[in-house]
């Protein structure tokens, strides 16, 4: 039973992390990153670089270096866009790349590098998702600092959660990196089966979350809140810190057949890379007060960025008192479909209200991929 009725897919994407990390190690070596913000899944992932008491340059008040602004003809196609490449190899960012970016003043020294999400993944054998129609218009590359990559030339494959050359089912295609969301045995999402789960005892995922200030992006496929540090959670035995979070409408993720009308992706990173993503489901109901918060800050345009209101949001606020999940290993949900990635989902959502769901709808009305195989893999289930 669903209880929307849109096209479901399953679990998040969040893709870019893996690649983001050893980005941000990376640049952490080179400059002395200060703070990461993350990317899951999507394109645009902030990597704010270097100390915050260097210089600008002009071209870092150029806010089309920071960000992509699009023209209102290009915002209505703006979920079809791509991202600007980043300086990758391989998909990550590579440490004579970074170089040679800020050798040529092409890294804002004080701004954020912007990494491309767009650049990952391959094609899936997924559905399409439907509801929007995906164009490949192609937008401008205008970007960013990243986007003169040495490693790479071209500007970061489009892709989009339509039916058409640039969707799910072609991801794979779009760019070898991408590969792996054609041809991952762990892919995500996937439809969650209480039937094949294990039924065992788990040790509770430990939530050291709380008011959390941040910004809000609009990168293009999502809204995704990045914060500041100080959230983190503890699963398996390991710390993980909290990055960002990020929406996808509908669900991804789907239990037993069910798709709810959100999701929120809690995206964590433990020091040695490894990502864990928190899946909160989001239902229907009464309003949410942490996330209209969230909606308070809605950029304007893709690229373009928000600060939270000075409350910031409450995450501890947003969990629900039974915090049992599920937990199996999968994958970014957004190119370039990285797998390593421990997923928990939660069992028990939250909610939104109808107008709240809307409002995203109105800015991304299908960003969610289709489900993927299980592929055997071990989902378990904590009783
Ligand atoms: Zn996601």
């Amino acid at each position: 039973m669903r209880t929307a009725p849109l096209p479901f897919t399953s679990l998040p994407s969040c893709a870019v992390f893996v690649r983001r990390v050893t980005a941000v190690a990376l640049l952490a070596v080179a400059g002395g990153v200060h703070a990461i913000v993350t990317p899951d899944v999507p394109e645009a992932q902030k990597v704010p670089v270097t100390n915050p008491n260097a210089p600008k340059s002009p071209q870092d008040n150029n806010p089309q270096r920071r960000h992509s602004i699009e023209t209102p003809a290009l915002a209505n196609r703006r979920r079809e866009a791509s991202l600007p490449k980043p300086a990758t190899a391989g998909g990550e960012l590579t440490l004579a790349a970074l170089q040679e970016l800020l050798k040529d003043g092409k890294a804002p020294r004080t701004g954020e590098l912007t990494l491309s999400a767009a650049s990952a993944a391959p094609a899936n054998p997924g559905t399409a998702a439907a509801r929007t129609p995906a164009r490949s218009a192609a937008r401008p590359a205008t970007a960013p600092a990243a986007a003169a990559a040495p490693a790479n030339t071209g500007h970061a494959a489009h892709w989009s959660y339509g039916d058409d050359e640039t969707g799910p089912a072609q991801w794979g295609r779009l760019e070898p990196r991408f590969n792996v969301c054609a041809i991952g045995k762990r892919q995500s999402p996937i439809d969650i089966q209480d039937s094949e789960a294990l039924q065992t005892p788990m040790e509770p995922i430990q939530f050291n979350w709380g008011k959390a200030a941040g910004s809000v992006l609009h990168n293009g496929h999502t809204l995704q809140v990045d914060l500041d540090a100080g959230h983190s959670i503890e699963v398996r035995g390991k710390a993980f810190r909290l990055l960002q979070f990020h929406f996808h409408l509908p669900s991804e993720e789907r239990v037993n057949g069910r798709g709810f009308p959100m999701v929120a992706h809690f995206v964590h990173r433990a020091d040695d890379g490894q990502l864990a993503v928190v899946a909160l489901l989001l239902d229907r109901g009464e309003v949410n007060p942490q996330i209209a918060r969230v909606w308070s800050s809605i950029p304007l345009d893709r690229g373009d960025r928000v600060r939270l209101p000075a409350e910031g949001v409450d995450l501890a606020v947003l969990l629900p008192t039974d915090q049992r999940y599920y937990q199996f290993i999968g994958s970014l949900t957004t190119p370039p479909c990285t797998e390593g990635v421990v997923w928990n989902v939660l069992k028990v959502p939250a909610t939104l209200s109808a107008q709240q769901i809307d409002t995203f709808a109105k800015i991304f009305p299908m960003n969610a991929r289709p489900v993927q195989p299980g592929n055997g893999r071990i989902v378990k289930s904590a009783q």
